[in-house]
């Protein structure tokens, strides 16, 4: 079902098939020096490469497979303004101007995505618009009151309310009920996004270093301020500063925050190429659209009119063994008329979540910054994290800092014992997203 890989080293995908650069960087040997290392190249590595280098630091990228090859190369590329967790209860924890000022950087995360793209001239198949939709009518009522809080109260009125009967006729279906209509929202193919961004870093004189696993470092003080060493199978780099961007892929390379976050696998397709009418049909603005379920479906049509359905989700070590027959029957409940249409490629990526939905931004000690657990967020917020850790080097914490505000939960059980409690907790909002 799936089709051959355009990459090598990468999980075969739609976007593997369609990417713009074939990356090439070296593994890293012997001892390298940088003011700063990053580990993981994802957006959040990406971002703070970049940001860095063009403040003129010596910027050092470890990645442990190839550039994007974690959740930033497989996602559903929608990019959408908001946080996971609504603004009064932001308000409740952090009081009314640090919720704002939130509320702000949100709205900036989906302007630096833009402004990216634009500067560095990315071919990503950037578009316009996010719908999130009512999955059942027992769900209108929030979204209606979603926007009107924002409409309202945050004066923002880029955000619509669509009447359930629009939703329909936007989306050839009558199953869904109303929708929140992002227009500063924008949806992209990701791994194409990713790249550009690593050939814009490479411009501004990042190193990057691919098939080069972390397996441990220490941090010391020294008279000049703080040293990290990083070590690799074949090298180590010697930096001031160390940026951990990991992300779902993090594992055991940090037990001091690997609690605060929780691994899990979530799945797309993509359909052939559908004809012009039927594309019109099932999406006549070409927006991205995701539903209200607690496992979300999403889905937008590619540059070339595949129906890209992201659709399921486990929480084990592996992956379904056919990833496109996984995802198949929730598109089906929607669209039963694309029942022929073949599907060409299925594919699976793991992100992080955590317990309240809101990023983890944090610093282990004074070298050595984290963030993530965006939550299904990230494709926006973890190219701001990237900045905001840029900025939190360069001398301006504070922004870094207030998300770090944010208290973030632990998982229970900690590392170890964090899954029975999760699966027990996931089935259950799955089973009561079939039943309620
Ligand atoms: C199927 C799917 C659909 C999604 N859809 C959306 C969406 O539509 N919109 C949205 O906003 N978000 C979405 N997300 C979430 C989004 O993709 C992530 O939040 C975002 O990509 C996180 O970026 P990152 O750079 O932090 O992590 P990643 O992109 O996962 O990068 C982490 C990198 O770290 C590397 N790494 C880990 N350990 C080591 C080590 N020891 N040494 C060296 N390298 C290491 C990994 O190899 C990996 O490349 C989705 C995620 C998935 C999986």
């Amino acid at each position: 079902m799936t089709k051959g890989c355009g990459l090598l080293g990468y999980e075969p995908s739609y976007y593997t098939d369609t990417a713009q650069a074939k990356p090439d960087y070296p593994c890293l040997k012997g001892e390298v020096q940088a003011d700063i290392c990053i580990v993981g190249a994802g957006f959040t590595g990406l971002s703070a490469a970049l940001h860095l280098a063009e403040q003129g630091y010596q910027v050092a990228v470890l990645e442990a497979e190839r550039i994007g090859w974690g959740a930033s190369g497989r996602n559903g590329g929608q990019v959408c303004q908001g946080h996971n967790m609504g603004h009064e209860e932001l308000e409740k924890k952090l009081g009314k101007a640090s919720a704002d000022l939130l509320w702000q950087m949100s709205l900036e995360s989906v302007d630096l995505v833009r402004a990216l793209i634009a500067k560095h001239d990315i071919q990503c198949d950037l578009k316009q618009g996010v719908m999130h939709v009512a999955a059942k009518p027992a769900h209108n009522a929030h979204i209606k009151e979603t926007v009107e809080y924002k409409n309202r109260v945050l004066n923002y009125d880029a955000l619509k309310y669509v009447e359930p009967d629009e939703v329909s006729a936007m989306l050839g279906c009558e199953r869904f009920g109303a929708g929140e209509y992002w227009t500063e929202g924008a949806h992209l193919h990701p791994l194409n996004y990713a790249l550009g961004l690593a050939q814009a870093a490479e411009k501004a004189g990042v190193r990057f270093y691919e098939n080069s696993r972390v397996s441990h470092y220490a941090s010391h003080k020294t008279v000049e301020g703080s040293q990290v060493t990083v070590e690799c199978e074949q090298g180590q780099v010697k930096a001031k500063y160390l940026l951990l961007a990991c992300n779902g892929y993090l594992g055991n390379l940090e037990p001091r925050i690997a609690s605060k976050i929780m691994p899990i696998n979530n799945f797309i397709l993509a359909t052939e190429p559908l004809d012009d009418a039927t594309c019109r049909r099932i999406n006549r603005d070409d927006i991205a659209v995701a539903d209200s379920r607690f496992v979300i479906n999403y889905f937008k049509l590619s540059g070339d009119n595949r129906l890209l359905w992201g659709g399921g989700e486990n929480y084990s070590s592996k992956f379904p063994k056919d990833i496109g027959n996984f995802v198949r029957p929730y598109m089906l409940e929607y669209y039963p008329e694309l029942k022929d249409a073949r599907i060409d490629y299925g594919w699976g990526g793991t992100l992080a979540i955590t317990l309240n939905r809101m990023p983890h931004f944090d610093r282990v000690d004074d070298a050595i910054f984290v963030a993530q657990g965006y939550s299904g967020h990230g494709v926006a917020l973890a190219t701001l994290g990237g900045k905001l850790m840029a900025e939190a080097i360069s001398g301006s914490a504070e922004r870094f800092d207030l998300f770090a505000k944010v208290p973030t939960p632990s998982f229970p059980g900690g590392t170890l014992l964090r899954w029975p409690g999760l699966v027990a907790g996931m089935l259950f909002y799955s089973l009561r997203d079939r039943f309620f």
